[in-house]
């Protein structure tokens, strides 16, 4: 089986000098589901944005189902994003006073499905996240929860691969924050690979692989078995 994404060799120095990763070789593979643990600082929001081709490496390659991003432009890496990346924020990224069906709606928008299609694909998406009761709610008018399964429609309605999610429970209470995590592993076995950056501990071994950064460089690499662990 070929990795749905790869860093190869990835370094990325920022304007001003900070090396943030340093010669980073990953390969995540379909239907897998793992963290990016690590210390503050230690580049694991800089390695989500790499495999999420939001940015790309200063050297080093990063290839998504098998296509090196860096021999396409950026309009070609946008539409590869948009057909097999989806997004997953800390802040739900939800804008003010847009109704929950359109919020899912535009993440289709670069996908060039049109209008009346997107908008039922958003209602089909929200529905089957137990959110149908909720498709004209604001962002103001939902819980925290609810605003995070409001993003998670967004990152999966056009049925991508691989879902990226930075703390996707970071600001949540525990029981809502283990209702994503369900509904992700819920994703996961339906085979969409699942990268889950945490600082918490207690959620990284639940999970059953886990990548392991300090100062720029993966330090360790693991999987285990977890019988006990996500539904
Ligand atoms: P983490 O997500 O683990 O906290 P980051 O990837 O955000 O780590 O940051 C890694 C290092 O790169 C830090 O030293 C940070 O200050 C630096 N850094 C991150 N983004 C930028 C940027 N846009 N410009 C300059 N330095 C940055």
């Amino acid at each position: 089986m070929s990795p749905a994404i790869e860093l190869d060799g990835a370094t990325r120095t920022y304007p001003g000098g900070v090396t943030a990763l340093c010669d980073v070789s990953l390969q995540i593979y379909p239907g897998e589901l793992m963290a990016i643990v690590g210390p503050s600082g230690s580049g694991k929001s800089t390695m989500l944005h790499l495999l999420g081709t939001l940015d790309r490496p200063t050297t080093g390659s990063v290839r998504v189902h098998g296509r090196d991003t860096g021999e396409l432009s950026d309009r070609q890496v946008s539409a590869l994003r948009a057909r097999r990346i989806g997004f997953v924020f800390q802040r739900f990224h939800l804008t003010a006073g847009v109704p929950a069906r359109d919020v899912v709606a535009d993440g289709l928008l670069y996908a060039g499905v049109p209008l009346r299609q997107r908008r039922l694909r958003a209602e089909r998406t929200l529905t089957g996240l137990g959110l149908g009761h909720r498709l004209r709610h604001r962002p103001h008018e939902l819980s925290g929860g609810e605003r995070q399964r409001v993003a998670i429609a967004r990152a999966i309605v056009g049925a991508p691969s691989i879902v990226l999610a930075d703390e996707p429970t970071g600001n949540l209470d525990t029981r809502s924050g283990d209702d994503v995590m369900d509904l992700l592993a819920g994703l996961n076995r339906t085979g969409t690979a699942i990268v889950v950056i945490t600082h918490n501990p207690v959620l990284a071994a639940r999970l059953p692989r886990r990548v392991e950064l300090v100062d720029g460089r993966i330090v360790s690499d693991t999987r285990q078995s977890v019988p006990g662990g996500v539904r």
